[in-house]
């Protein structure tokens, strides 16, 4: 046979077995579709998680009843196949419901809707009464200086850039405000801070997250206000309105606590050592039921595992489930996940997050190496047809970044961002806002590129 016939041959044999996997790759997601769609069950679980237990911020009782939750599901899919990893976590609690109030000399008093930012200090008991001061940018409360700031409240009121069409890029963008907005305010003597909502609409929801004091600076007591709020107030500064905003705060930080990771997995059977984890995070604020954030990503993740069992998959490489612990406020599980595996030198072949919430599903965000990116691109055609078209460089998640630095390739699930930023960290993050036929999608796109991953590496 010449050399050229040789090569044509084998062209067509290697042409013919990848149309085989193709056809084989195939029927396996039609029927992890079919399965998610018709008889899904994380619909059902999100109901339970959020009306039977709800709030379940780290430390708190809710977070226990969660882990106890979650741990008894995964072993009704999994019987021998669940472990909690300890984690000790913070606890930190809101106290008695907040109050913000404007005082205007003549007029009724008038209430802002608010919230305490996660780890903010109190106020005095009695309230703090103080004048504000009103920021639109960090470069503008340098300009503003100590002159203008000491003694008063600054209050930022940054807005959600409408531009984005991917709205965590506009969460991105304006997160800083939360996150340093307290701690910059009392650099200049502020006494304490208020920032307008990280919120994508405009109503009456405060919304919470997390913020880290610098350590040199005084803790000052710090909340955000609804959108509709900050706009009120900003309206009537830019009237010249003399007022001040009466704040009380009833939060503190108690002693750490002992919590959990909960891990599920089915052992590959052609390469165990080969770990494909994924997950979402258990706890979500003490406020609202944490439906889409993050009970979602939860559901995404454990229904994997029965998924497969359902349609008869035995997975060529280990699929592990990690609900983890402390995302909100401290990270702790993620850290403690991924230093367990470096000690157990773990080798995990990839890993994915839920954590975008319960909207329907368009592709992946992926942070990997240009050959294991290329190598999933070459799935793209198989998973279109379900509407996954999005698989764009740059991607993963909070609980599973602490394994960057093994090397680890590192994804996420992309959803429809547009209305995630309505109920993100407020009390109407509610079951009800999440669709069953959306959350089942996110459910079988989460399975269906774990099963890929699981046939073929990566
Ligand atoms: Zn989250």
């Amino acid at each position: 046979m010449n050399k050229l016939l040789l090569s044509l041959l084998l062209t067509s044999l290697s042409l013919h077995s990848l149309a085989q996997t193709n056809a084989r790759d195939s029927v396996m997601i039609n029927k992890i579709f079919d399965e998610a769609l018709v008889n899904g069950k994380g619909y059902q679980w999100l109901e339970m998680l959020t009306k039977n237990i709800g709030a379940r911020l780290s430390g708190s009782p809710g977070a226990d009843r969660a882990v106890a939750w979650c741990d008894s599901l995964c072993r009704s899919i999994v019987p021998d196949g669940v472990t909690l990893q300890p984690v000790t976590v913070p606890y930190w609690v809101r106290g008695a419901k907040e109050e913000v109030m404007l005082l205007e000399k003549g007029q009724q008093p008038v209430t802002l809707a608010a919230c305490a930012l996660g780890g903010s200090v109190a106020t005095p008991a009695e309230g703090l009464l103080a004048p504000v001061v009103m920021v639109h940018s960090f470069e503008e409360l340098e300009k503003l200086g100590e002159a203008n700031i000491k003694g008063k409240i600054v209050f930022y009121t940054y807005e959600m850039d409408q531009r984005f069409i991917n709205t965590f890029g506009a969460y991105a963008d304006a997160v800083g405000y939360r996150w340093r907005g307290p701690s910059e305010a009392a650099r200049f003597g502020a006494v304490a801070s208020i920032t307008r909502s990280i919120a994508i609409n405009v109503d009456d929801f405060p919304h919470t997250g997390s913020m880290r004091y610098i350590d040199s600076l005084p803790k000052i007591p710090c909340a955000a206000i609804s959108t509709k709020a900050a706009e009120l107030l900003e309206q009537r500064l830019k009237e010249n309105k003399q007022f001040k905003i009466n704040m009380k705060l009833n939060c503190q930080t108690l002693a750490d606590k002992p919590s959990h990771n909960v891990i599920a997995e089915i052992k590959g059977n052609e390469f165990p050592d080969q770990i494909i984890v994924i997950g979402g995070h258990l706890d979500a604020w003490d406020n609202g039921e944490g439906a889409h954030d993050d009970g979602a990503g939860i559901m995404h993740t454990v229904e994997v595992l029965r998924l497969f069992k359902a349609i008869g998959y035995q997975p060529k490489r280990t699929i592990r489930v990690v609900s983890f612990m402390n995302e909100e406020n401290g990270l702790r599980g993620g850290k403690a996940y991924a230093q367990l595996s470096e000690k157990l030198e773990e080798k995990h072949i990839a890993a994915i997050e839920s954590d975008e919430g319960g909207f329907t599903p368009i592709g992946f965000g992926i942070d990997a190496n240009s050959s294991q990116f290329n190598k999933i691109k070459t799935w793209q055609p198989l998973l279109e047809k379900f509407g996954l078209w999005h698989f764009t460089e740059g991607g993963g998640g909070a609980d599973i970044s602490p394994l960057k630095p093994q090397g680890v390739p590192l994804m996420n699930l992309a959803v429809d961002s547009q209305r995630y930023f309505e109920y993100h960290h407020t009390a109407n993050d509610t079951f009800d806002k999440v669709h069953k036929r959306e959350l089942h999608l996110g459910t079988a796109a989460m399975a269906a590129m774990v099963y890929l991953i699981s046939e073929y590496g990566l």
